[in-house]
């Protein structure tokens, strides 16, 4: 028996209290960077500083602007970051604050280069190029605390990164709310981060085979579970069932809502589904969607082990969806 819902997801845990009713005081980021028990991670562009391959590197707020100094136009230590470059993130249970610190557009950090390039030397250790990972790739690696706070960190990079201006005017607007809002000056509105409705849906049929995809753009043996956004005015039961049709050419009656995951590339809610097929011939469109075929479990079984299916990376919903119906995690 499948159960209801979703086992934990990983970028979707718990986390710290958010702590939204700071937000408005104008002193609170003012007051976090001048207490050094204040935690920061780093983010920039969907990555994260990190120490070794699996856990977020923690600063303090003085080695987060050496940091960020360290990529910038002039000598180290000269350019503290500016004020809404600061992301409040929430509060500890022991009131320890957490921070993230958006990091410039051409932050060497982020952007490659020699591996072993040192940047910046910290009392932890050095901060070198390839201390960077991407939140997509290291996030079920992560543990679920800081799983939670890096969702939240690149989900609100991505967002000031792509919102600058006011959508109704035009005009550049300013960060305000600790980071989680963001105001047009010239006509006095109010913008929040965006989230963009989309589903994900394991789809089965009367003898239990899953229906799985392989997109255009994918890698070769790259197939997953059919997914799409919501469009203006659709539920996401509907946009299930238009979705699998458009896709695949498959119809779907029963939809059932099994669980959600943050997926902040750069702004996704992943709406998960599991979908009964009503019909089984597939009929693929081969300009999105190259290839769609059904798998039994001895099927997909045989492929992953064989190297001829690749399924997506364990930090997505994509990746539990295929196995809770398969019955477990699969090995590797
Ligand atoms: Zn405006």
């Amino acid at each position: 028996m499948i159960p209801d819902v979703l086992p934990d997801l990983p970028l979707a845990r718990a986390s710290v209290d958010r702590a939204a009713l700071l937000r408005d005081r104008q002193d609170v980021l003012p007051a976090a960077l001048a207490d050094p028990r204040t935690r920061v991670l780093a983010v920039r562009d969907g990555g994260l500083l990190l120490t070794g391959a699996a856990a977020v590197r923690w600063l303090t707020p003085a080695d987060a602007a050496r940091v960020y100094a360290a990529g910038g136009p002039g000598p180290a230590d000269a350019a503290a970051p500016p004020i809404d470059r600061w992301l409040l993130l929430g509060v500890e249970d022991d009131g320890t604050r957490v921070l993230a610190l958006r990091l410039h557009d051409r932050h060497p950090l982020s952007t490659g280069g020699e591996p072993a390039d040192v940047l910046v030397h910290l009392p932890d250790g050095p901060v070198a190029r390839d201390g960077w990972g991407s939140l997509r790739t290291v996030g079920a690696s992560l543990d679920a605390h800081d799983a939670g706070l890096a969702t939240a960190a690149v989900a609100l990079d991505a967002w000031h990164d792509r919102h600058p201006r006011c959508p109704r005017c035009g005009a550049p607007t300013r960060v305000a709310q600790a980071g989680w809002s963001r105001v047009c000056d010239v006509d006095g509105s109010e913008h929040y981060p965006r989230t963009d409705p989309a589903v994900i849906m394991a789809v089965v049929d009367a003898d239990d085979r899953l229906l799985l995809g392989h997109a255009a753009a994918w890698p070769a043996g790259r197939w997953s579970t059919l997914a799409g956004f919501v469009e203006a005015g659709e539920s996401a039961e509907q946009a299930v069932r238009r979705e699998v049709h458009e896709e695949t050419g498959v119809v779907v009656d029963e939809v059932d809502y099994v669980g959600s995951q943050p997926w902040p590339f750069p702004a996704s809610l992943m709406l998960g589904f599991r979908a009964r097929a009503t019909s089984t011939a597939v009929r693929v469109d081969g300009v999105e969607m190259a290839d769609a075929r059904w798998f039994t479990r001895d099927e997909l079984t045989a492929a992953v082990a064989s190297g001829d299916v690749l399924l997506p990376g364990g930090a997505s919903i994509a990746r539990a969806l295929v196995e809770q119906w398969w019955g477990g995690p699969f090995p590797g």
